[in-house]
């Protein structure tokens, strides 16, 4: 199995490479902003709670997102392996989700980051925006909340997968195809 965290600021670009890593290297992909996003459009519960935090481009609580993320993977008991798409956040997410590997027999294969420059990536998502309907890329200041969340706990797991040596960074900057070839190449190398 290989089990690849997608790492990076928002508007990076996780969510388009994954398109094209996961068919590439047949993993299931988890996005947890996607099955976030998929709870509040059919008004469940989890949607309901994970609404207000997101909305206001705050994290929502570690407890709720290791939950749903386990459960998620414990839907594809057949995949070859998981594209983990803004997942970790925190360095509670990034050891939850260690043990829960590890008690499967299964580990952190790497995590990759997209690299970009905090205001390139405020332009991208302002401009994403205007078409995706996303309430918390249409506002500076949410945007900027998202960025400050990523510096005080999502930043910190550079260090945590660095100690471990499953670290490796890619610049996020290039046409789509080049940046999947870049993060490609990390890949096949691993
Ligand atoms: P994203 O689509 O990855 O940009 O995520 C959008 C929003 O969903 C974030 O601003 C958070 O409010 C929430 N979210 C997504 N993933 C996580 C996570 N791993 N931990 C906490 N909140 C998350």
């Amino acid at each position: 199995m290989i089990n690849i965290v997608l790492f990076g600021k928002p508007g990076a670009g996780k969510g388009t490479q994954a398109e094209f890593l996961k068919e590439k290297y047949n993993l299931t992909h988890l996005s947890t902003g996607d099955i976030f996003r998929y709870n509040i459009k059919n008004e469940t519960e989890l949607g309901k709670l994970a609404k207000t935090y997101m909305d206001n481009g705050d994290l929502v609580p570690d407890e709720v997102t290791i939950k749903m993320l386990q459960s998620e993977v414990e839907k594809n008991p057949e995949s070859a392996g998981f594209l983990f798409d803004g997942f970790p956040r925190t360095i509670a997410q990034a050891q939850a989700l260690d043990a829960f590997l590890v008690s499967k027999g299964e580990k952190i294969t790497a995590t990759v980051a997209l690299e970009a420059d905090d205001e390139i990536l405020v332009a991208r998502l302002l401009e994403r925006g205007k078409t995706s309907g996303r309430t918390d890329d249409q506002d500076e200041e949410k945007i900027r909340n998202r960025y400050q969340e990523y510096n005080e706990k999502t930043a910190p797991l550079m260090g945590f997968y660095k100690e471990q040596d499953k670290f490796h960074a890619v610049n996020g900057i290039g046409s789509i195809a080049e940046i999947t070839e870049r993060l490609s190449t990390v890949i096949d190398n691993l």
